[in-house]
């Protein structure tokens, strides 16, 4: 939710909300009338790409306040800004509410084609690896809609719950805010730099900050950041699809159309790489104002409409009421204590949001950190179809010969040999991010400025320390016994690599 005079300036001409407000006594409300609480599904908001996100489409009808119903519990309230992209927003609530299944279903659905090979339901061939990625790319975009049919996503988008037609209706909702607030499980902000400078961004936090049990279900997902995740997620699927058009293990034969599809998803990759650290440097430009927002936060700083406009509304001329009054006035209630100095309410809840809204927010994607969960789901899934081809490897038994031991071994090798690409994913992303950081410091403090120049040599950067990676793991597996455990190394190291720069972020 913005401020009310952007939900007023969704609507026609001269039916904004901050008109209609002076007619009636003006304070917020954290109760409801049942039948205006309303909540909207999840699939419902995604629909037609999001198209429910665009600031573009300004045009009230009422047929989006029917979309959503009367509910007595929602999920999560999706708090944003009107003016941050709608294709910035779809990637974020696709990531945050969709890649967890995705990443799952993938996994089951390539074990299963694993298992199907094994037994030879399925011929054993490399396209059955397309099955899986299928998968990914039907549950990504669509699981809220497959989820709809036992127990649908209820969420907050200020948009389809609050009518956009009717004035006065819409009057009551903006003001009851809180009631809707009340009754979500989550917030859920979808994070640009302009979040914390709009007041009713700040309202819709305070509101589960003044109540310390629901302190932790504040959620923030910087909207490029997910992009980020994205993109790198897309580069990947091309890389892994092209190393295992090259590398098929289920024929030797090298032809034309393999070599040819083989290098051109590597030459796409080549590009695509360093165009995400270019959309990575450019990201960090964002997330490195974030700390300093919530360390120096005020809310007395925060913007809105009315007052940019000095209270006087643009088309009638008429003199409108002060949000900030109004908003100011509640946290009073909420946060000051009789006998307080005159604003100490203000300073309370200042600190409030920086002691215990900041280092929650900070820990996962402040600056260069990475939400955890997010990026394992995201990386992997553009390797974990191949899993189905490890299963099938692992069915056939180990070469003749081998001991017990040398038979562990050979099995952990196999697994390792496809393990390894989705923790080297994990890695690239990682580094990615770090680099992206560095990138955007040498951006404003050293002589190299151009931020393509930049994308450009930290990616191949990216490339050589990732390559150096594969490069051990391919060497030692190749010339090596099938029983040997020196292959095992590699991926140790890697796996060290990895877990020690999430847990230090970047140096
Ligand atoms: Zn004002």
């Amino acid at each position: 939710m913005e401020d009310v005079s952007r939900v007023g300036s969704m609507t026609s001409k001269g039916s904004s909300i901050e008109s209609s407000v002076v007619l009636s006594e003006r304070s917020l409300k954290v109760e409801m009338p049942p039948e205006l609480l309303r909540g909207v599904y999840l699939h419902e908001c995604l629909a037609q790409w999001g198209k429910h996100w665009a600031s573009s489409d300004t045009v009230e009808r009422a047929s989006d306040v029917r979309l959503s119903r009367p509910t007595q519990r929602i999920d999560n309230f999706l708090s944003h800004d009107w003016k941050t992209s709608r294709w910035l927003k779809l990637a974020a609530l696709l990531v945050v509410f969709n890649s967890r299944a995705a990443a799952v279903g993938t996994l089951l659905v390539s074990v299963g084609v694993g298992i199907l090979r094994a037994s030879h339901v399925l011929p054993d061939e490399a396209w059955t690896v397309a099955i899986g990625h299928a998968t990914w790319v039907c549950i990504f975009f669509g699981w809220q809609r497959l989820r709809s049919f036992c127990r649908p996503r209820t969420v907050f988008l200020d948009k389809l719950c609050i009518a956009q037609h009717d004035v006065a209706l819409k009057e009551q909702g903006i003001l009851g805010l809180a009631a809707f607030l009340a009754i979500a499980d989550e917030l859920t902000v979808l994070w640009s730099p302009r979040t914390l400078q709009r007041l009713w961004c700040v309202y819709e936090i305070s509101t589960f900050l003044r109540r310390p049990e629901k302190r932790k279900q504040v959620k923030v997902m910087p909207v490029k950041l997910a992009l980020l995740l994205c993109v790198n997620s897309l580069s990947w699927f091309v890389v892994a699809g092209g190393y295992s058009v090259i590398s098929n293990k289920s024929s030797r034969e090298v032809t034309w159309t393999r070599t040819l599809l083989g290098s051109l998803c590597m030459c796409f990759a080549a590009v695509f790489l360093p165009w995400t650290y270019y959309v990575g440097i450019g990201m960090m430009e964002d997330l490195s104002t974030l700390p300093k927002q919530l360390s120096n936060f005020r809310i007395q700083d925060a913007e809105s409409t009315c007052c940019s406009r000095r209270h006087i509304h643009p088309e009638t001329q008429q003199v409108v009421p002060c949000d900030r009054e109004l908003v100011f006035a509640t946290l009073q209630q909420w946060f000051g204590r009789p006998g307080d100095a005159p604003g100490k309410y203000l300073v309370d809840f200042n600190l409030l949001v920086r002691k215990e809204l900041a280092p929650s927010v900070l820990k996962s994607v402040g600056r260069d950190h990475l939400p955890v969960w997010y990026t394992l789901y995201m990386a992997v899934s553009g390797s974990t179809p191949f899993l189905s081809d490890c299963i099938s490897l692992l069915a056939k038994g180990p070469p003749a010969n081998l001991s017990s031991g040398g038979t562990v071994i050979w099995g952990t090798r196999t697994f390792i040999s496809f393990a390894y690409v989705p923790v080297l994913a994990i890695l690239a992303t990682r580094l990615n991010l770090c680099f992206c950081w560095h990138g955007f410091r040498m951006a404003h403090h050293s002589a190299c400025r151009s931020r393509f120049c930049l994308a450009v040599l930290l990616s191949q950067l990216g490339v050589i320390i990732i390559a150096t990676f594969w490069a051990l793991f391919f060497i030692s597996s190749n010339h090596v016994e099938a029983s040997s455990w020196i292959p095992i190394v590699p991926f140790l190291l890697l796996l060290a690599t990895t877990a020690i720069l999430f847990r230090t972020g970047c140096i």
